[in-house]
C-alpha cells in the first residue's frame, strides 16, 4: 500500500467477488435475472469476473451499452434504458442490445415497432407514484414533477389512443428504490400490483430496478425472494433485478495523501468552534473524485477514524480545488495526522470513478485492481486527460 501513487483507487476483486456470489444465490434460488447497473461501476477489467456470475448488463444509453458489448461476454443480456433515445443512437442500439426499455408512451409509439422488428424485446417504464424514500428528491423517480416513468393515466390514456401499443410490450419496469431494504420493494410492488396487475399477465418480465441493498450486511434478502416468487407464480414472470451500489457495495477505496495541515488552532479565539479545528488538505476532492459526497449528500467512511471528538485529534478533511465547499467531512484520529500520511476512503468503487471530472484540472485518480495480497495498476491517468476532454 505504501508504494501506491496517490489519489487512487483500489477495487478489491475479491469483496466484489463475494457481492456478486450472493446475487447469485438470489438468482439460483428464485429463478430471476440481475443485471449490473453499469452507471454505478463500469470497470469493465473486472467484467469476465461480474460475467461469472450475473446474467447481463444495463445501460443508460449507447456508450454503457456499447461497452457491455464490447467488454462482457457473449452470452450476457444487453439492457438499456433511457427517458428519451436519440433517432442518431437508435440502430446501433438495434444492433447491439436485446432489451429496450421505454420512458413513456410518446417513446413507445416512435421507437416500439422497430425495436420488435430488430428482435429487441420491449418495456415501459411505470412510475408506481408510491414514494418510499424521504429526504432525498433528487433520488426519488416517484417525487411530485418526475420525469421518469409512465403513470398508470398516461398508461391507459395511450392504449386509449392507440391500442396496439400493448401488443409491442413484453415487460414492465419500474426503479423506484435507492440504497433500500426488501420492504419498501415489497410495498412498492403491492401498490404496482393494485394499478398494473391486470396487465401483467400479458408480459413476460417485469423489471424490479435497482436501489436493492442486497448485498448489505442486514438487509432481508428472504424477503427479496418471497416477493420474486410471487411475481413470478401469480403472473409467470420473469424477474429482473439491476442494481448497481449493490455490485460493488464496500468493494473498493480511494487513497489519499496528506498535502497539508492547516493549524487553526494557533489561532482561533474560540469565538468560531468551527474555525479553530485543523484543517487537512488532501490531494483528493469530494467535487471530483466523489462527488456523491456533496450531491447526496453523505459522509463517507475513513478507515481507522471515528467522528468528531470521538479521538483524541480532530480534523476537517478537504480537497486542493478552489470550491469553498470542497470538504469531505470532519473525522477524528488516535494519532495527530503528518502531512505525507496517506489515508483511506472506503466504499469508493461506486458512483466514484463514474463521474470523476477534472474541474480545476485536478488529475484523475489512478486505479489499481487488488486480488489477495496482490495489487495491480489497471489504469493512469495524465495531463492528456484533462486536456483532450476541453
Ligand atoms: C440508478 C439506476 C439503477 C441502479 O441503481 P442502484 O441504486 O445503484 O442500485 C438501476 N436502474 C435504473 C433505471 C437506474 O436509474
Amino acid at each position: 500500500m505504501q508504494d501506491l501513487k496517490t489519489p487512487c483507487y483500489v477495487i478489491d476483486e475479491d469483496k466484489l467477488e463475494k457481492n456478486l456470489q450472493i446475487l447469485r444465490g438470489v438468482m439460483d434460488r428464485t429463478g430471476c435475472k440481475i443485471l449490473l447497473a453499469q452507471k454505478a461501476f463500469s470497470n469493465y477489467g473486472v467484467y469476465p469476473l461480474v460475467a461469472k456470475y450475473l446474467a447481463g448488463a444495463t445501460a443508460s444509453g449507447l456508450f454503457e451499452a456499447r461497452l457491455c458489448k464490447e467488454e462482457m461476454p457473449r452470452n450476457m443480456e444487453n439492457h438499456i434504458f433511457s427517458p428519451a433515445f436519440r433517432e442518431e443512437d437508435f440502430q446501433e442500439i438495434c444492433l447491439i442490445c436485446d432489451h429496450i426499455v421505454f420512458n413513456s408512451m410518446k417513446q413507445l409509439e416512435k421507437f416500439g415497432e422497430r425495436a420488435k422488428m430488430a428482435r429487441m424485446q420491449v418495456g415501459l417504464r411505470i412510475n408506481p407514484e408510491k414514494s418510499t424514500q424521504e429526504g432525498h428528491a433528487i433520488y426519488d423517480p416517484c417525487a411530485p414533477g418526475s420525469r421518469l416513468g409512465t403513470t398508470l393515466a398516461e398508461f391507459e390514456a395511450g392504449f386509449l389512443a392507440n391500442p396496439k401499443l400493448l401488443e409491442l410490450l413484453d415487460g414492465l419496469h419500474f426503479h423506484t428504490l435507492c440504497e433500500q431494504d426488501s420492504d419498501a420493494l415489497e410495498e412498492t410492488w403491492k401498490v404496482f400490483q393494485e394499478k398494473f396487475g391486470k396487465y401483467l399477465k400479458d408480459m413476460k418480465w417485469v423489471n424490479f430496478g435497482g436501489g436493492h441493498h442486497i448485498t448489505r450486511e442486514d438487509y432481508d434478502i428472504a424477503r427479496l425472494e418471497k416477493v420474486i416468487a410471487q411475481a413470478r407464480e401469480t403472473y409467470g414472470l420473469m424477474v429482473y433485478l439491476e442494481p448497481g451500489e449493490a455490485i460493488a457495495l464496500n468493494a473498493g477505496s480511494l487513497f489519499t495523501t496528506v498535502l497539508e495541515v492547516q493549524e487553526k488552532h494557533l489561532y482561533g479565539d474560540g469565538k468560531d468552534p468551527a474555525g479553530s479545528m485543523d484543517i487537512l488538505i488532501l490531494d483528493t476532492s469530494a467535487a471530483c473524485h466523489m462527488p456523491d459526497v456533496i450531491e447526496m449528500p453523505y459522509r463517507p467512511p475513513l478507515k481507522n477514524s471515528g467522528e468528531e471528538g470521538e479521538k483524541n485529534h480532530t480534523y476537517r478533511l478537504g480537497g486542493p480545488t478552489c470550491l469553498s465547499g470542497d470538504v469531505i467531512g470532519v473525522y477524528s484520529f488516535d494519532e495527530e495526522v503528518k502531512e505525507g500520511d496517506v489515508l483511506e476512503f472506503q466504499d469508493m468503487a461506486i458512483y466514484s470513478m463514474v463521474k470523476n471530472n477534472t474541474f480545476n484540472g485536478m488529475p484523475l485518480p489512478s486505479i489499481y485492481r487488488k486480488k489477495g495480497e496482490k495489487i495491480t495498476l489497471w489504469k493512469e491517468f495524465s495531463y492528456e486527460d484533462f486536456k483532450c476532454r476541453l
